[in-house]
């Protein structure tokens, strides 16, 4: 039956069908079930891993960089621009906004919504008998000691099947009261003083193969997805258009004077560098807090559909 538009009392902008949002959910549902499979997360205490290279990047690199935009409504956006070099709506708002002196609250909202780094290397868990190749997401702090490692001569073939090193990773997490005590936990990587081959009475093609099938490529796990620039275009509007209030909310943040004495800082620095964007929001990703990146990386995961 057809009803006039003034006779519906609407409760929202549109009137989902709740057999077909069931069905999304459940379609988001068994994705995220399906993606979490290829998640390693270290375990508390001593955990021994082996990094292997990664073979869906233009270099044969174990450690992947992605970025992405958190904070922009319900889920998390990969950023065209930084991840494959297309146009980014999002990137484009920040740079438009910043081509001009933009207000503390102001900008405090353009440092939540730039694109972050993140780092992903795929790995074999020692622990596991029937070895399966995950991918382990994990904050600057673990970077820098990889890194570390894979510039010093010595260690260099560290994530080489054949001539690699198994790495020994010990994990504390963070206190429930981390907020309250600044207990963030802690990781720390001790590579094998041998080298050792990935697996041990396998000949070199074996083990190739057990690559080439097990280690995936992180833009088929169904949530790391470049989406459309009009697909992110329609949630960044939509995040816009409810941020008013979530601003308000946010307003009394501690974090809010250290940010903003940032944002003054790099403000007057996009000013010297007039359009270099990049390198603002790149010397900024570096520092990324590494108490949000747990947080984050588990929002990555999450439906949304609380909102
Ligand atoms: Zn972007």
């Amino acid at each position: 039956m057809p009803v006039k538009s003034g006779q519906v009392r609407t409760q929202s902008r549109f009137q989902p069908d709740p057999d077909k949002i069931n069905e999304e959910k459940e379609e988001k549902q068994k994705q995220q079930d399906e993606t979490k499979k290829y998640i390693w997360k270290p375990k508390e205490g001593e955990n021994k891993v082996r990094i292997v290279p990664y073979r869906h990047a233009k270099y044969n690199n174990s450690i992947i960089q992605v970025y992405f935009h958190y904070n922009v409504g319900t889920q998390s956006v990969m950023c065209p621009k930084y991840n494959v070099g297309k146009k980014c709506p999002i990137c484009d708002y920040i740079e438009d906004k910043l081509s001009v002196r933009v207000p503390r609250d102001e900008y405090f909202l353009l440092t939540r919504i730039r694109a972050k780094k993140r780092y992903f290397s795929p790995l074999v868990d020692r622990a596991e008998e029937d070895p399966t190749v995950r991918f382990w997401g994990y904050p600057e702090r673990v970077y820098d000691q990889l890194e570390a490692y894979s510039r010093d001569p010595d260690y260099k073939t560290m994530f080489y099947p054949l001539n690699g090193r198994d790495i020994t990773v010990t994990y504390a997490p963070p206190s429930e009261n981390a907020k309250k005590d600044g207990n963030w936990g802690s990781t720390q990587l001790v590579p094998r003083g041998k080298e050792t081959e990935l697996f041990t009475g396998k000949t070199i093609d074996e083990i190739d193969d057990f690559l080439e099938a097990n280690v995936p490529n992180l833009l088929n796990l169904g949530l790391f997805q470049i989406l459309e620039y009009e697909v992110i275009e329609n949630i960044f509007n939509r995040f816009m258009e409810g941020e008013d209030e979530s601003d308000a909310e946010k307003g009394g943040n501690k974090e809010n004077s250290k940010e903003e004495t940032r944002g003054e800082r790099a403000v007057e620095k996009k000013k010297v560098d007039g359009d270099n964007i990049e390198s603002d929001v790149k010397n900024d990703t570096g520092s990324s807090k590494e108490e949000d990146f747990e947080k984050d990386f588990e929002n990555l995961f999450e439906s949304g559909e609380d909102e």
